[in-house]
């Protein structure tokens, strides 16, 4: 028998080898010239003067960390506005900022669900989500896809007396919205309170990018609670949970990834200020991501995403890490989904448009992917 505790991942690493599986990670090198269709900076402000300047204002003032808690010195007058803020932008009572966007998923369900709950989540929700589920100690069940009668079915069965379902407003493989209307509907009507995950919604959907939420006039509905993620549209670190009074009261008193995490970090919290700041002032910016992300999906000959995001399914992993790599060469930074993120079969090209791609940015996406993807769709047919 083997001595090394760890020969175990000899054989995994091995595995995943084989099955072009490796992860690597891939150091940006001081600033880089790549175009970038792979991050999540949606408006393009993670480098902007006022946001980057809202960071180093927030930090002369309040320090490089929050010093603890939320509850004991982590709460500065900054985060309270920021909750302010963002509570009044998405059309919410209240606002809670985390620590991340996964942290506050993660505390909103596990506070509002436990034992004696049902929590019914989208099959495509987000990781944090699933996590959420497995730590809540809730009976879980996982519904197909965007499916609403099948929720609803759960809904109307369940023994429990109170329900909880999760979902994201827009899924971050396919950048496909969830039926949220028909959801709110369906939980209101059999008592249950929905909570969205408007990660990739925010900035980019709805009037002025205030997310999908308030796009379908869903905003201060007491028994919908959003989630959301600092580290996208906004530019920064963190994550916020949005909705009625009477659940942020609840998180402060009872949600653990707020309770014994420490506070976010003063500068994320300015530069997050300071990039609501800009989007209010230029609320067409929200709209330039979904133009972008038009012309994008034209390039790839794709259908017109709902969001920020074009994802290109080429079918096997090597395809489509051969594809991106070609891309990277060519000074095009993009994302690649493989398996387990995505199912077996679809790997894919995930691009995200960003509200500040300019028309000479695009001419060279155009050259650089019409070549790509020409090469990794002959080589799938080949080996299809
Ligand atoms: N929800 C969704 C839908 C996400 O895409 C992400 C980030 N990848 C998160 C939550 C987690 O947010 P954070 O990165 O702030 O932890």
């Amino acid at each position: 028998m083997s001595t090394d505790p760890l020969s175990w991942l000899d054989e995994r690493a091995a595995e995943r080898v084989d099955a072009g599986l490796r992860r690597q990670l891939r150091e940006r090198v001081s600033e880089s010239s790549a175009i970038d269709l792979a991050s999540n900076d949606y408006l393009g402000l993670h480098r902007h003067p006022e946001v980057v300047e809202g960071a180093i204002d927030a930090v002369r003032r309040w320090g490089t960390g929050s010093t603890g808690s939320r509850l004991v010195t982590g709460t500065t007058t900054e985060h309270a506005l920021l909750e302010l803020e963002l509570a009044e932008f998405v059309g919410a009572e209240t606002g809670l900022v985390f620590a991340t966007g996964y942290a506050a998923n993660l505390g909103v369900v596990t506070a509002l669900a436990g034992r004696g709950t049902l929590v019914v989540s989208d099959a495509g929700s987000h990781a944090s989500l699933v996590d959420a589920c497995r730590l809540s100690r809730a009976r879980v069940a996982i519904a197909a896809h965007r499916d609403v009668a099948a929720i609803e079915r759960l809904l109307a069965e369940r023994a429990e007396e109170r329900a909880v379902v999760l979902t994201d407003s827009v899924f971050s493989a396919d950048g496909d919205l969830a039926p949220l209307a028909e959801l709110h509907r369906v939980t209101r009507a059999n008592g249950a309170v929905l909570i969205v995950d408007e990660a990739h919604g925010l900035g980019v959907r709805g009037e002025g990018g205030r997310g999908l939420v308030h796009e379908l006039g869903l905003a201060g509905e007491p028994d919908l609670v959003i989630t959301a993620t600092l580290s996208k549209a906004f530019a920064a670190q963190g994550g916020v949970v949005l909705g009625d009074a009477r659940i942020r009261a609840h998180l402060i008193d009872a949600a653990r990834t707020f309770i014994f995490d420490t506070g976010l970090a003063p500068a994320a919290v300015g530069a997050a200020r300071a990039a609501l700041s800009l989007l209010r002032r230029d609320p067409s910016m929200a709209a330039r991501v979904l133009d972008r992300a038009a012309d994008i999906a034209r390039i790839a000959g794709v259908a017109e995403p709902d969001s920020a995001v074009v994802s290109v399914v080429l079918g096997e992993a090597q395809v489509a890490f051969d594809a991106a790599q070609a891309c990277r060469a060519r000074g095009l930074d993009v994302g690649c989904f493989r398996p387990p993120s995505v199912p077996a079969g679809t790997s894919r090209l995930r691009l995200t448009a960003r509200a500040d791609l300019t028309a000479t940015e695009l001419e060279t996406i155009a050259e650089v992917l019409g070549d790509v993807l020409a090469t990794a769709r002959g080589k799938e047919s080949v080996t299809a």
